[in-house]
């Protein structure tokens, strides 16, 4: 990958956070593994690299946060002991839209890779911009080093091509697929704790054995993910063992397996 940069930081593991199409809980999914290996004792930095859409910001309570600069260099905002950074933090307001061009919105890429100043973190969880097309393309290629990609997806069938598109990019740009997480897969009645299927299930998990990747785990619908979400604190950091939070600490063994952390 001939355009990389170095990212500016002393970075033990790189993995993105991917999916097909947008709102499959792509963020959702990358906060809550960076919350839960900052949890276990990782430091841990979050590259909101979705410069339309820049979700994390909310999603950490940091919704009206700005970045400071010292010594020439941006620094993360730190939170829940997660190292952030974010268009958001550059933005009067998270509702104004970025009408930048492709060439703008990687020079500001290259500068939250470059010029921050990410210090030293055992992984560097990246929030890709949803899709397969250019942009999540051009922030591999700027990134260089990634260690592997987790694929998020929804359980029915039509999602399948789109994690067929997953895998196929990056094959394409030899990083390794961590594996594939089935997200909004059944729902949680918020009265009874029982799980419904509404959609098929295990749609994610026929397709990663088709395809002979792992296959990380479903998480089901669940409407306290919605509440922490727009709430501004990870799902993973409430001490809540219900079945959410089982599934999400299952899925974060598999990565952290898979990346010998
Ligand atoms: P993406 O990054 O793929 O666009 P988000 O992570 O921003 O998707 O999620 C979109 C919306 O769906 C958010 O409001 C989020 O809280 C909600 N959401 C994501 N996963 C779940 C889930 N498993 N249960 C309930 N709501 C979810």
């Amino acid at each position: 990958m001939s355009d990389a940069v170095t990212v500016n930081g002393k970075i033990g593991k790189t993995i993105l956070v991917m999916s097909g199409k947008g709102g499959v809980g792509k963020s959702t999914v990358a906060v809550n593994i960076a919350a839960a290996l900052a949890h276990a004792g990782k430091k841990v930095g979050i590259l909101d690299a979705d410069i339309h859409g820049p979700s994390i910001p909310t999603m950490l309570g940091l919704e009206g946060a700005k970045t400071t600069g010292r010594d020439g260099m941006m620094h993360p905002i730190e939170r829940n002991g997660i190292a952030v950074m974010s268009m958001g933090f550059f933005l009067d307001d998270l509702k104004d839209p970025v009408i930048w061009r492709g060439p703008m919105k990687m020079n500001v890429i290259k500068q939250f890779i470059t010029e921050v100043a990410w210090g030293e973190l055992d992984v560097l969880v990246v929030d890709l911009p949803p899709g397969t097309g250019d942009e999540p393309l051009s922030v591999c290629q700027l990134i260089g080093k990634v260690d592997g990609a987790v694929i998020v997806t929804t359980p029915q069938r039509v999602a399948a091509v789109d994690v067929m598109k997953s895998v196929s990019f990056c094959h394409e740009l030899s990083v390794p697929v961590v594996g594939v997480v089935e997200n909004m897969s059944g729902f949680v009645c918020p009265k009874c704790g029982e799980t419904t299927d509404i959609f098929m299930t295990d749609g994610g998990r026929r397709l990663a054995s088709e395809m002979r990747i792992p296959f990380l785990g479903a998480v089901p619908i669940d409407p306290l993910i919605v509440r922490s979400g727009d709430g501004g604190y990870p799902m993973t950091d409430i001490d809540q063992h219900n079945e959410t939070h089982r599934r999400f600490a299952d899925i974060v063994k598999g990565i952290e397996h898979f990346l010998t952390l």
